[in-house]
């Protein structure tokens, strides 16, 4: 364990000695997205679980996405790879992986809708939140309106998004944050098309790392999802 643990360590010094040297760039997060991640990371929400059924629903809505640009016109690259969202648990990294091959996201996307507050739950939270300012509803009101892909930052320190675009000519990138200030960009090798989600779990949620504990999750979820759903290796 503690080998492992000095592995991630270097791996990650690997990572920002790369960022160092200046393949990736660094962006700032808006003022109010740096405040919802805040309560976000910080929350004491009991119900972290919350986080797996909105990723699984992102990753469907990207095939979604995808199916409907594919019937309307016939581009897109990739067009061999099945509709499926893949999903790791491996508890010897602690970390999660949540896997689509939907229509993926450009550098701008990943900017656009990664970085900004975009959907009307987040938008919604923030609102009532400068109402309720004692912050004792906070709790509440994640469980309420769901704050869409940053609720991977309740049970992780590290998110790493990779995305390429369904598009014809767009290269595939890395999205990363610590869920503070800010988030990195840098372009990817060997992506397909599609969104990969990899959460560096929490020490206290290591928990979503593992296998059984996943799966019973993404039972309760994955009957309102159209699309094949994988968990290490084996269908749900
Ligand atoms: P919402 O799903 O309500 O729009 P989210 O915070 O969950 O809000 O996601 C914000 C946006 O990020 C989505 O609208 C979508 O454009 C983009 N996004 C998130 N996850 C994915 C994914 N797996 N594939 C493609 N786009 C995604
Ligand atoms: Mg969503």
């Amino acid at each position: 364990n503690t080998i492992q643990k000095r592995l991630i360590q270097t791996s990650r010094f690997i990572q920002d000695a790369e960022k160092a040297v200046g393949k990736s760039e660094k962006y700032d997060f808006l003022a109010e997205t740096k405040q919802l991640l805040n309560i976000v990371a910080k929350s004491l929400y009991s119900d972290k679980e919350v986080f797996v059924r909105e990723l699984i629903s992102n990753a469907s809505d990207a095939i979604e996405k995808l199916k409907y640009a594919q019937l309307t016109n016939n581009q897109g690259v990739d067009n061999q790879i099945p509709y499926e969202i893949q999903i790791n648990a491996n508890d010897m990294n602690n970390t999660l992986t949540i896997q689509d091959t939907g229509v993926g996201m450009s550098k701008e996307e990943l900017i656009k809708f990664l970085g900004t507050i975009a959907h009307s739950g987040s938008k919604q939270f923030i609102e009532n939140l400068s109402k309720n300012n004692n912050g004792n509803n906070q709790n509440s009101i994640i469980g309420q309106f769901g704050v869409g892909f940053y609720s991977a930052f309740m049970v992780a320190d590290k998110v790493q998004v990779f995305s390429k675009s369904y598009k014809d000519d767009e290269k595939a990138f890395e999205w990363s944050s610590s869920g503070d200030g800010s988030y990195e960009i840098s372009e990817a090798d060997g992506v397909t098309r599609g969104t990969k989600i990899i959460l560096h779990l929490k020490d206290d949620c290591s928990e979503f790392s593992k296998e059984d504990v996943i799966r019973k999750i993404v039972n309760k979820y994955s009957n309102f999802v159209g699309y094949p759903i994988v968990v290490n290796g084996d269908k749900i």
